[in-house]
């Protein structure tokens, strides 16, 4: 039987691209290369505008705390660095590169000489960092910093290849297309952390993959293949340890705490060629689909390229657009310019015009019919976190623990009465952080004082 969690709902899949073979996209004429692609500090530029770069070129590095550098994702000439929006809004300094069309490989890009079990932890570490892989599932954390933290406190590797959310396929083309270096990426993990065990983790709705992989892996004792139910939001990390493992992990935890650390299936396939052909995370897979798309497709992006590029070679536009989503429809970030750049964490674009929206045209309103409670995976109370943060009683969500919500859209999705319930989640954990870090600036500066 498939393995899965309590509550969740059952969102229309929209897999229209789960036979679509990876395509490479044209070369971009420009790539914008973001100095922040990850979780912690932005990286600082470490090239000027009209230098020549090369492709894989490392050019931006944090000077100190949790980050990974950025690489030229291809050759050419700095033309600008420029402050531009990232998907989430934060403004951040973009190292912009002409294309040169040559895709010079830049001298540094040599496989790692030593054979695997010639290699120490901290060697692993480093060249998991140098590549600048940062987790592609969408969360962005550093790799190698997750590799740190879980080092002696994990027993068990699982690998996320759930894609839960309606129409991405990329890690299921991923699975189906190079099995060979996804696993090989694990066995780095494996290796690296000491461990005997990995479970991949795949939903029951992609049981081509779920074969060639139980085929691959047969007879292997330490990596084996979970079958999880197709349910939302079974890719969230809570959901799928306590899945798995029965355990729930409690508001505040790492997956680390109670003995798993999670990746993400194309996050493996970066550490394996990382090791194996020293090359640095410059290219993503791309799910461009929506009803505005005429022909929806994976593609294989570097990063930096914008938007525009990956809708243009799907055809275009068939439909007048009215939104732009960077990620799955369901906890994905709806964007305003179509010339923003894919960025390590950009696992869809998704193009939807008017009808794909909900053609509901009344004021939202709440008749309790309780299914956003019966949905939620974090057993709150979504309709009452609404209306607390709807008349501004931002103390009441945070004691009705607001903070736990993990901001999956099930609520929403399920409503009858169209209450965007997240969005009003969202405004009130800001104003919690917000006013948290007030809190401890005051702090701060009264103990200097
Ligand atoms: S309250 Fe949060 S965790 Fe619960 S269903 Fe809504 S978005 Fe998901
Ligand atoms: S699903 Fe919508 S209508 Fe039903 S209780 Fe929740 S907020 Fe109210």
């Amino acid at each position: 039987m498939a393995y899965t969690f309590k509550g969740g709902i059952h969102v229309e899949e929209h897999k229209n691209t789960r036979n679509s073979i990876i395509e490479i996209i044209t070369p971009p004429k420009i790539v914008s290369i973001p100095m922040s692609q990850h979780i912690g500090a932005p990286c600082t530029p470490l090239v000027k505008k009209g230098d020549h770069v090369f492709m894989g070129q490392i050019i931006g590095d944090v000077t100190s705390g949790l980050g990974c550098p950025v690489h030229a994702s291809v050759s050419g000439t700095v033309i600008d660095i420029e402050e531009k929006s990232t998907p989430t809004g934060a403004r951040i300094k973009n190292v912009i590169i002409e294309n040169d069309m040559a895709d010079e490989l830049s001298p540094d890009i040599v496989p790692f000489e030593k054979k695997l079990t010639d290699t120490s932890f901290d060697e692993i570490v480093d060249i998991v960092r140098k590549a600048g892989i940062s987790g592609m599932g969408g969360a962005t954390f550093p790799t190698y910093a997750k590799l740190q933290s879980a080092r002696g406190k994990v027993d068990k590797i699982i690998i996320n290849c759930a894609e839960c959310e309606p129409y991405i396929t990329a890690n299921h083309r991923l699975l189906l297309e190079n099995p060979a270096s996804v696993i090989n990426g694990i066995k780095i993990l494996l290796y690296a952390l000491g461990l005997k065990s990995a479970w991949i983790a795949v939903e029951d709705n992609k049981l081509n993959a779920i074969n060639k992989l139980e085929e691959i892996l047969a007879g292997d004792e330490m990596i084996s293949v979970k079958v999880m139910k197709t349910k939302y939001p079974q890719g969230d990390e809570r959901q799928l340890i306590y899945a798995l493992t029965g355990k729930e992990l409690p508001m505040g935890k790492l997956p680390a705490d109670v003995g798993c650390v999670i990746f993400n299936a194309e996050t493996c396939f970066s550490i394996y060629s990382a090791f194996a052909k020293g090359m640095p995370l410059i290219r993503r897979i791309v799910t461009v689909d929506g009803d505005c798309i005429t022909n929806p497709k994976n593609l294989l992006v570097p990063i930096g390229t914008p938007y525009r590029d990956l809708i243009e070679f799907c055809g275009g536009l068939k439909k007048q657009p009215k939104k732009i989503v960077n990620g799955g429809p369901m906890m994905g970030f709806a964007q305003w310019d179509v010339n923003a750049p894919v960025t390590k964490g950009t696992s869809a674009i998704l193009v939807f015009s008017k009808n794909a929206e909900s053609p509901y045209e009344q004021p939202p309103v709440c008749i309790r019919c309780g299914r956003c409670v019966r949905g939620c995976p974090m057993h709150l109370m979504p309709n009452y976190l609404a209306m607390f943060a709807m008349h501004g009683k931002i103390d009441m969500t945070e004691e009705y623990g607001v903070m736990s919500c993990v901001e999956c859209g099930s609520c929403s999705y399920s409503c009858p009465g169209h209450v965007p319930i997240v969005q009003y989640i969202r405004v009130a954990k800001g104003e919690i952080k917000a006013a948290a870090a007030k809190k401890a600036a005051l702090a701060k500066a009264d103990a200097k004082n």
